[in-house]
């Protein structure tokens, strides 16, 4: 694989619905191409939907910072250089992070997001083949001990999608 450029900011966020015209960011995890990360628990007042309750809501066990405050920060860690998002299936999370700065314009990020699951496809892989439990997942063949990421944390997520597409590098 040969990528286009290594401006990559490798993403994720865990948010409060499917339901874009509800959903919030309640954590983010960013971390650089070069390893350098950022953590974030979001105060919000937004309804959770049961499944997010569940599953997510109890590995949020961090402060909780401001909507303003998250953007700032994201800022200052992102950086002037427009990197791209990289996320795995991206559109809720570029459409939350929208939310949360208002639009597309004066983003920290390029304005394009980079969809994870649409190299796979394009690379001939199955976009789901991303989850390690699927019998087509293409982890177990990538030697990437998944067991040490935890699921569902916005920084774990995103510290597994640069194992993933590191290791895809080499290929
Ligand atoms: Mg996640």
């Amino acid at each position: 694989m040969k990528p286009f450029s290594e401006n990559i900011i490798f993403f994720d966020t865990e948010f409060s619905s499917l339901n874009p015209y509800k959903g919030e960011i309640l954590s983010m995890g960013l971390v650089k191409f070069g390893g350098e990360e950022l953590y974030l628990e979001l105060l919000q007042d937004c309804e959770i939907d049961p499944w997010v309750q569940k599953h997510v809501v109890p590995l949020l066990t961090e402060p909780k910072v401001t909507r303003e405050e998250a953007v700032k920060k994201v800022f200052a860690f992102v950086g002037p250089g427009r990197p791209y998002m990289l996320a795995y299936v991206n559109q809720f999370d570029a459409l939350y992070w929208y939310k949360l700065i208002g639009g597309v314009r004066d983003n920290a990020f390029h304005w394009i997001p980079i969809d994870f699951a649409s190299i796979l496809f394009a690379a001939g892989k199955d976009p789901q083949s991303f989850d390690w439990r699927r019998k087509e997942s293409i982890i177990p063949g990538l030697g990437i001990d998944y067991a040490k990421y935890r699921e569902h944390h916005a920084l774990d997520d995103a510290r597994f999608l640069r194992e993933v597409y590191l290791k895809m590098l080499k290929k």
